[in-house]
């Protein structure tokens, strides 16, 4: 296993592309801990293949380099950078049993008889396939097919990293919530460096540690699922992360209040006089109602959604969710938003700004 650094590393598919805009990803700098469980997340075309094939080795970075541990593989091809990968489809060789599949990759490398049954036996057992070992995987479902590529992503003990890039989209919504566990405990059983790309939001928060969410060929921010929810460092993270997302509002920030339609809004320590274009944001979890003071606001409607409501209002002109428990009433009277100080974001262009206590 290893540390994975990426160094001023950036990637541009146009040979002579030299604008910003030309980038499939822009110039980053990270250090992945060994050990640690990644999730690469953001929508369709953010750059998330781009920089798991830069790490496999399947293309090489127009700009910048990348070391496993010590060593800098920039230059390295991917059969030789030592790591697994699990497709979106199954990679399975369906004449052989699942047992002789979860041992190919140790086979290969010239494991011995009796370590390779071990460790297929282990694997197997931890991801539930110990039943069904001595059964050809030919006419296995789409489902077991996938288990046995994730089971063979994780028999070989000493890759440098296993790349996960969508593994779950073939797979049953049901399933797909018994393997995303199964792999967290994976993670933690064996403690492979794990990357996993996704744009569902729900599988990166339950697998990952460390959720690296990437928008237009930029990470914007690197954290846990709850410094992703709670502290969004750009309006892109407050508005993907969380259903509905973040509310946000165009405002002018003057000290400790920010003004949204002519209402003042306190906030909880002091931001100066922003320039440039501010807004604050709130999560719809955290907004109340109340009778007088805030946001005036009209309802528009309300969906009930399993264990939650979701109130769907305006206010000074802009559309704001509020989530609210199931059942929990609608007092007609409740007519303004409170926004609790200590929940509210500010940001200036895009990006989050820390307060001062002045
Ligand atoms: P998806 O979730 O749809 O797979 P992604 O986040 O993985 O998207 P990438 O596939 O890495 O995004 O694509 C990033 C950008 O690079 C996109 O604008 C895409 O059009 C472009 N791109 C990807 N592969 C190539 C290629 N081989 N040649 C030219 N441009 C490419």
């Amino acid at each position: 296993m290893a540390q994975i650094t990426l160094s001023n590393l950036a990637h541009t598919y146009t040979p002579e592309g030299g604008q910003q805009s030309d980038f499939a990803l822009k110039e980053m700098n990270h250090i992945w801990h060994d050990g640690g469980a990644y999730a690469l997340l953001g929508p369709s075309g953010c750059g998330k293949t781009t920089l798991l094939n830069i790490i496999s080795g399947l293309i090489k970075p127009s700009h910048g380099r990348v070391f496993f541990g010590e060593n800098d593989v920039t230059d390295i091809p991917a059969e030789k950078r030592n790591i697994a990968q699990v497709f979106q489809f199954p990679v399975v060789y369906d004449t052989m049993t699942v047992r002789e599949n979860l041992a190919f990759p140790l086979k290969n490398r010239g494991g011995s008889k009796v370590e390779v049954q071990a460790r297929v036996a282990q694997v197997a057992k931890m991801i539930g396939l110990d039943g069904i070992l001595d059964i050809k995987a030919r006419g296995l479902g789409a489902d077991i097919k996938q288990k046995i590529s994730l089971g063979r992503g994780m028999v070989r003990e000493s890759v440098n990293a296993i790349l996960f890039d969508e593994p779950l989209t073939v797979i049953d919504p049901h399933m797909k919530w018994e393997l995303r566990t199964q792999l967290k405990s994976l993670h933690r059983e064996f403690g492979h460096t794990m990357i996993y790309v996704t744009h569902d939001q729900t599988e990166a928060l339950t697998f990952a540690e460390n959720v690296v969410m990437l928008y237009e060929g930029e990470v914007v921010q690197i954290g846990s699922p709850e410094a992703l929810f709670e502290s969004p460092q750009h309006t892109f993270v407050g508005h993907f992360i969380g259903s509905p997302g973040m509310n946000l509002m165009a405002a002018k920030v003057q000290g400790n209040h920010a003004l949204v339609g002519g209402h003042a809004i306190p906030l909880q320590g002091s931001y100066g006089n922003l320039s440039g274009y501010t807004q604050i944001g709130i999560r719809p979890e955290y907004i109340e109602f109340c009778g007088a003071e805030g946001l005036p606001c009209r309802i528009d409607r309300v969906e009930d959604i399993g264990h939650r409501r979701i109130v769907r209002t305006e206010a000074a002109g802009v559309a704001i969710d509020v989530v609210m428990p199931a059942g929990a009433p609608i007092d007609p009277t409740m007519t303004y938003l409170h926004f609790p100080a200590e929940k509210i974001s500010v940001y200036k262009d895009h990006w989050r700004i820390e307060h001062g206590w002045a």
